[in-house]
């Protein structure tokens, strides 16, 4: 048991009888970036946009981009596009003021208005995936519907890049996971926002935790829609929010269908060793149980209880 316990602490997600399930890291820069890390789910790009007055150029980019991608060696980096809008302001991008940003121009939104952002980014990422090892695939927030990811899809192959998705944030897009498979190659849920979305619940608003949970049953249904959508067709669903990085939902989430799991460091060791203590089929059966409690706090309960830790 105590070398079982041992092993479990470094190396690959993997359940007690060998189901794999990459865990990957949410990172901002090559500063998060771990040794033992099986690759990087979730590159948010903002911060190099941030506090400037004009959009970083295509070289400043790409420097940035090599640099971060060559320390991965021949690992995965599923590389966000810029998630800007009226909620993260940037001054260069000369959008209007809104009464309600959240649901306002941000994340894929911003190229209605002003494409090159989006072209150059591209660019730069094609670049550095180009100079270096690393498997670059590239995906858009805040996409809500097929017709948005297929033009992203047709923009990061006209770029050269292979390999392209889009994020499920928006229940319109989980609702519809099988069509947007039929025109990306993979989609990643972003739970954080799913969450906000499905609950109509600001997730910057603490008075409304326990609406803006991830184990609602109606967001847990929208996970288990996705996973299935790409179970069907054999295409990649992963989770980069931060329900990923929660124990116990990490195994409900595998028990669906779940193929990678992307979340800060900090979270790895405990998602890992959960995965080694559980079989597929008893994450399958606490998925079950979560699918089948009628609230939050049952599912997380039941799902506790029935999970041995
Ligand atoms: C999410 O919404 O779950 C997500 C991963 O994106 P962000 O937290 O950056 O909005
Ligand atoms: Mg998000």
């Amino acid at each position: 048991k105590e070398k079982e316990r041992l092993a479990s602490l470094t190396g690959p997600g993997r359940t007690a009888d060998g189901h794999d399930v990459p865990l990957l890291l949410n990172v901002g820069g090559v500063g998060d970036l771990t040794e033992d890390a099986e690759g990087v789910g979730l590159f948010r790009t903002e911060f190099l946009f941030l506090d400037r007055t004009s959009a970083p150029g295509v070289d400043e980019q790409q420097r940035v981009y090599t640099e971060l991608f060559a320390a991965l060696g021949e690992r995965k980096i599923v590389v966000r596009t810029l998630d800007a809008g009226a909620d993260k302001p940037l001054p260069f991008l000369g959008l209007a003021e809104e009464d309600n940003p959240a649901l306002g121009v941000r994340g894929l939104r911003v190229a209605r208005v002003d494409r090159s952002v989006l072209t150059d980014q591209l660019t730069a990422i094609a670049g550095a995936a180009a100079a270096t090892e690393a498997e670059v695939w590239v995906m858009a927030p805040m996409v809500a519907t097929p017709a948005e990811a297929a033009e992203f899809a047709e923009a990061v192959r006209a770029a050269g890049l292979p390999v392209a998705g889009a994020m499920v944030e928006v229940p319109a897009a989980a609702m519809r996971a099988n069509r947007l498979l039929e025109v990306v190659d993979f989609v990643s849920i972003g739970t954080n926002d799913l969450s906000q979305y499905t609950m109509a619940a600001d997730r910057m608003n603490g008075d409304l935790a326990d609406l803006l949970d991830p184990w609602q049953p109606a967001v847990l249904e929208l996970v288990f829609n996705c996973a299935d959508a790409g179970r069907a067709v054999g295409k990649s669903v992963g989770i980069c929010g931060e329900a990923a990085g929660d124990p116990l939902l990490a195994l409900v989430f595998a028990g669906m269908g779940i193929t990678s799991l992307s979340m800060s460091a900090a979270s790895v060791p405990a998602v890992r060793a959960a995965l080694a203590a559980h079989t597929l089929a008893e994450c399958e059966r606490l998925a079950a149980v979560a699918l089948d409690a009628p609230d939050a706090a049952t599912a997380r309960q039941r799902v506790a209880d029935g999970a041995h830790t």
